[in-house]
């Protein structure tokens, strides 16, 4: 009797769950990888278990791939299915390496024996040999001709794809500097902790948390352990990269998305191998095939691209500790504005002060009530003393919207409820949301006048009010990082910027930072958006003084008494964090209760809206439909559900989405959920 392969086929189809049973192949096992026929398409599947009998009757696989998924991911498929109100195929599609990518071979060269006495070689097969042993080249006729001779030994070794990036190379053999007295006993706690055990490391900017790491991990790969450094976007944190390949050379693998499928999948197999022992990487790395985990590094841990946007809407610090716990892996999120929840749920450990004992940045609210104009005129005066500035304003564009003096039309996106942004530098009016894109009008389509007024200010438009070099850098720069360093190598200059601006780089000489409109962030109709503002503030703060002169900070608020912006001012995260824990805990907000949102969408009219208030109706407690604007020519409705216990809301939300799918698929609605969104 054949052995029984069950197998979870990678597609996205809700419908569609497995396991489905198919021959086993000779050698292969759980967490192999094979290609199969299924509902007459060749599917790439998972094999999930290995059985002896089947009650169906089985096809064979087409093909037994030579990659597998180790079994800690093999088990989080399901897990993550189940926690994110998805499929385990669609867990499992975040797993597996780019298909259609081969190992990549080279051949090398090496001496075999050396030539006697009386054997005659040309000047050229001499010199060749004395090269010997490296890379076989252009002159694989020649090596050929000389292993024939048997004096040259050729073989095919496979061969890592240097990325194209800064991030290769070998250590540099520096141990770092020795820690200090806060450093010390952070470390020394974080490696007496027990298996499985999750930590906070609160430490200001510039605190020396990296080099905690660094340690940290060099204990953990001495002990025979592998270690998970999870960044944000890898593209702003050049930094923390270099150190640790600095710090430990090849061993360290790099994932991220400017990596091309090849380099990928070289990165994939050498972590699978066991020769890459750290991997560094943003939100997706945390499902990288990994063995023997040790310690899971979260770095900038109150981040909001830790959050996928896509099915499965995974949180990878949620996943993350999963792992760790699987592992028996120590699980350290670090950052100098955690979130909430972090701060009530992990033990904490602080780096109180800066390395180089700078004091922190001076922070200044500046009121804009009665002010006129985007910039009040202390914060230009302030840029013109400074020789290096950061400035945060996070709105893309010239201004926000047009309108008709005339009549008032105001013009909107077809397709989105929401206003047109102008982009004065390519001509045209732009939606945000679905990238439709008009000229820039030159009259109104209504009653025909010219006078058409431009309200609010992009950083487009405010990079020709501000005094200096200005390098903007927002969703329309075409590349981050190449701004990035052009302000990093100029004397002087403002880096102008959405939120981008504000997040882990390390230029040591910036004297201040600004933000230019505060209440933007904290006027966000979202619970968080008191802890958005916190952080937003003192990680700009954490940018600028890092060099000799104490930094300065600007912020401008219609309401300068808001106690994120006070507190941050003072730079008291934990008075700040316990206000905030109180708050959440009288309206019953995370980390008191879990959210889920679930939202339904049509491009018939209320169609979405009846989905949602059928769902309303068989989720007890929960709370809407409410209709949310139009996106991409769909009508959207919203509910949101409030749950004392996770898991018991994660399954009614599943057999309620279940019941209503199946009516609501008629009318074309799609209904997506969303557990803890962001
Ligand atoms: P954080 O990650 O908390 O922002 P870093 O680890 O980047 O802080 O440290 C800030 C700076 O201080 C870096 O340039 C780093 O090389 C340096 N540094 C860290 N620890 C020490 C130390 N013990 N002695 C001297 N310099 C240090
Ligand atoms: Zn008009
Ligand atoms: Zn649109």
């Amino acid at each position: 009797m054949p052995k029984v392969a069950q197998v979870e086929p990678i597609t996205t189809a809700r419908v569609l769950r497995g396991p489905f049973d198919y021959i086993c192949p000779e050698g292969a096992g759980v967490g192999s990888v094979m290609v199969v026929p299924f509902a007459g398409r060749d599917l790439l599947a998972v094999v999930t278990a290995v059985t002896d009998s089947s009650e169906h009757e089985m096809s064979e696989a087409i093909e037994l791939l030579p990659v597998s998924l180790p079994r800690d991911l093999v088990a989080l498929g399901p897990w993550l299915a189940d926690e994110y109100c998805s499929t385990p195929a669609r867990a499992y599609s975040l797993m597996l390496p780019p298909r259609g990518v081969k190992e990549r071979s080279a051949l090398y060269a090496s001496v075999l024996r050396e030539p006697g006495e009386d054997e005659r070689l040309t000047a050229n097969q001499s010199e060749l040999l004395g090269s010997l042993p490296r890379l076989a080249g252009g002159d694989v006729a020649a090596l050929r001709r000389l292993e024939k001779r048997g004096l040259v030994l050729l073989e095919a070794k496979s061969q890592r794809r240097a990325p194209k990036h800064a991030e290769v190379g070998k250590a540099s053999g520096a141990s770092g500097p020795p820690l200090t007295s806060d450093q010390a006993e952070a470390l020394e706690e974080l490696l007496a902790a027990a298996p499985g055990e999750q930590l906070l490391l609160h430490g200001v900017t510039g605190s020396g948390k990296t080099e905690v790491y660094l340690r940290a991990a060099a204990e953990v790969l001495a002990a025979g352990k592998t270690v998970l450094v999870l960044v944000p976007e890898i593209a702003l944190t050049p930094q923390i990269i270099s150190r640790f390949v600095e710090r430990f050379g090849e061993t360290v693998a790099v994932i991220h998305s400017k990596l091309s499928p090849g380099e990928r999948f070289d990165e994939w197999m050498r972590l699978r191998s066991g020769e890459a022992r750290i991997c560094i990487g943003a939100r997706s790395a945390v499902f990288a095939p990994m063995s023997e985990i040790g310690l899971i590094i979260v770095d900038e841990e109150h981040d909001s691209s830790y959050k996928n946007e896509g099915d499965p809407r995974y949180d990878a610090r949620h996943v993350a500790a999963r792992r760790a716990e699987d592992h028996g892996a120590v699980l350290v999120a670090g950052s100098a504005t955690p979130r909430a929840e972090s701060w009530q749920r992990l033990r904490r450990l602080s780096l109180p002060s800066r390395v180089d004992q700078m004091p922190l940045p001076e922070v200044e609210i500046i009121d804009l009530r009665g002010a006129s104009g985007v910039l009040h005129p202390d914060t230009f005066q302030a840029l013109v003393d400074s020789r290096k500035s950061i400035v945060l304003l996070n709105r893309r564009g010239w201004s926000n919207y047009l309108s008709c003096s005339s009549c008032g039309y105001a013009w909107e996106c077809p397709q989105c409820d929401v206003t047109l942004v102008l982009h004065r530098a390519s001509g045209s009016i732009s939606c945000h949301h679905c990238g439709h894109r008009e000229r820039v009008p030159e009259r109104c389509v209504e009653c025909g006048s010219v006078s058409i007024a431009r309200h609010g200010t992009g950083t487009e438009r405010l990079e020709t009010e501000l005094p200096g070099i200005v390098f903007r850098l927002d969703g329309d720069a075409a590349d981050a990082g190449a701004v990035l360093r052009a302000f990093e190598q100029a004397d002087e200059g403002i880096l102008l910027g959405t939120q981008v601006v504000a997040k882990g780089h390390d230029f040591p000489d910036v004297e201040l930072g600004v933000v230019v409109d505060a209440d933007q962030t904290l006027r966000f109709p979202d619970f968080r958006a008191e802890e958005r503002t916190f952080s937003l503030v003192t990680q700009l703060a954490g940018r600028s003084g890092r060099g000799s002169e104490r930094g300065r900070v600007i912020v401008q608020s219609f309401s300068p008494d808001a106690p994120a912006l006070t507190l941050a001012a003072q730079h008291d995260a934990p008075t700040f964090l316990e206000q905030e824990l109180s708050r959440r805990e009288a309206l019953r907000y995370p980390p008191f209760s879990t959210l889920i949102r679930i939202v339904c969408s049509s491009p018939q009219p209320g169609a979405a809206q009846d989905a949602a208030s059928q769902l309303q109706q068989a989720l007890p407690g929960s709370l809407g439909p409410a209709p949310l604007f139009r996106l991409r020519g769909r009508e959207r409705s919203q509910i949101v559900i409030k749950a004392e216990d996770r898991h018991t809301a994660v399954a009614a939300v599943n057999a309620a989405v279940g019941k209503v799918a199946k009516g609501a698929g008629r009318k074309s609605v799609a209904i997506s959920v969303d557990v803890e969104p962001q």
